[in-house]
């Protein structure tokens, strides 16, 4: 079977430089805090193109931090996607603020301003039927924006943070699966006030467990988020200023990505390799990714569409030919029974529900070679050409 994502591939090639950087975190035994964490948090802050980065314990983590560090709670709103991992929402939902759904562009999988402009103004007018709204939205104060950079691909931030800043909303940007994609000569994680990512080892830039960070210009987010992230910490950790989180990065954690980040732009290249091999054979079977102009994906997904009825079918037939492939997501978040409470219906959400029963994620990642490649093509044309 052919792999989906090939992290032995990825060990094979830089277990050198790993095992150096583990062996000297075994060595000084500064398991919480040692120097990696400080180093990794500099190389982050560089390659996205912040002033500060804030490293944290999963990409989960680095949502709440930067929901907390704007100060989110009960009575807001907080609008994104439906069409996105359960994390997105799920934050919104811990600190006791509300989310409201909006609708994706079909082109991008990505949140449509269009939509939240309609969004916002519905929640204003309390009026739903300019827009669907969230059970007991009466009276919430709209307060953030979080867009999420879908299969690695920006958001349309020029649209997004323009509507953000007329509304005064906080835009927390999430690159869980954006980070080395670039949105016109600036890099993820670095689109909206705070941007949160993920090191999940399926990730783009993943580590050896669990891991995330937040970036941002803002020097008072920057700080607030260090302190949240141990426990609300003033001058230490037994000084407590406000209630916070255990939410570090490990020392190992840090320092398996120090080994990796150097060949993290080489591996963004080879991903864009792939992704090109497959828009050249299938563009004309299935609906293959567009990556509008001035962007740049970091391709944590391949995702197609398959319209009509087939994509199961297709999926099964794959898998019969050796080759792996996955549904993000089967379910868009407004029919989740964790959210039946919001009280969204079929239909709310119509280009995220299509999107769920069309699509498909292909194997990807850098180490495959241009041969798979063609072979995981020539096994979809097969079938539907
Ligand atoms: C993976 C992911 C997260 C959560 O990251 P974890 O490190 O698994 O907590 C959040 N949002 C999106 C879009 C993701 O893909």
């Amino acid at each position: 079977m052919i792999p989906f994502i090939d992290l032995k591939a990825q060990w094979k090639h830089l277990e050198a430089p790993i095992r150096e950087r583990m062996d000297t975190v075994l060595a000084h035994g500064r398991f919480i805090n040692g120097p990696e964490v400080a180093e990794l948090e500099g190389e982050l802050a560089k390659f996205a193109g912040t002033a500060h980065c804030v490293s944290c314990s999963s990409g989960t983590d680095a949502l709440l931090l930067g929901l907390m560090a704007a100060g989110v709670g009960p009575g807001d709103a907080v609008f994104t996607t439906p069409f996105t991992f359960i994390a997105t929402a799920e934050v919104i939902s811990l600190l006791g603020a509300t989310p409201v759904f909006v609708d994706i562009d079909p082109a991008t999988f990505n949140l449509d301003p269009a939509a939240l402009a309609r969004a916002i103004d519905a929640l204003a007018a309390n009026d739903t039927s300019r827009h669907p709204l969230p059970q007991g939205s009466a009276g919430l104060t709209p307060k953030a924006v979080i867009p999420v950079d879908l299969f690695g691909l920006p958001a349309d931030y020029d649209a997004i943070n323009a509507l953000a800043k007329r509304h005064n909303l906080f835009v927390l940007e999430d690159a869980a699966q954006g980070f080395g994609g670039e949105y016109k000569g600036r890099r993820a994680g670095a689109l909206g006030h705070v941007g949160a990512t993920s090191f999940f080892p399926a990730k783009p830039l993943g580590c050896y467990g669990d891991g995330g960070a937040v970036l941002t210009d803002d020097e008072n987010l920057a700080n607030i988020m260090r302190s949240l992230r141990v426990h609300g910490q003033g001058g230490n950790k037994y000084d407590n200023v406000r209630v916070g989180l255990n939410a570090r990065l490990d020392t190992l954690q840090a320092a398996v990505l120090l080994a990796k980040l150097p060949e993290f732009s080489k591996e963004l290249s080879a991903r864009r390799r792939v992704a090109a091999i497959y828009g050249e054979a299938l563009y004309d079977v299935v609906s293959v990714p567009a990556v509008p102009e001035g962007l740049a994906s970091a391709w944590a997904q391949y995702s197609i569409l398959v319209p009509g009825h087939g994509r199961d079918a297709v999926i099964a037939k794959l898998r019969e030919a050796g080759v792996p492939s996955m549904i993000y997501y089967p379910k868009p978040l407004h029919l989740q029974e964790a959210y039946a409470d919001l009280g969204y219906g079929v239909g709310d959400f119509p280009a995220s529900e299509q999107a769920a029963h069309d699509i498909m994620s292909l194997p990807m990642h850098p180490y495959m070679e241009d041969a798979q490649a063609m072979e995981i093509t020539a096994a979809v044309r097969a079938f539907l050409a």
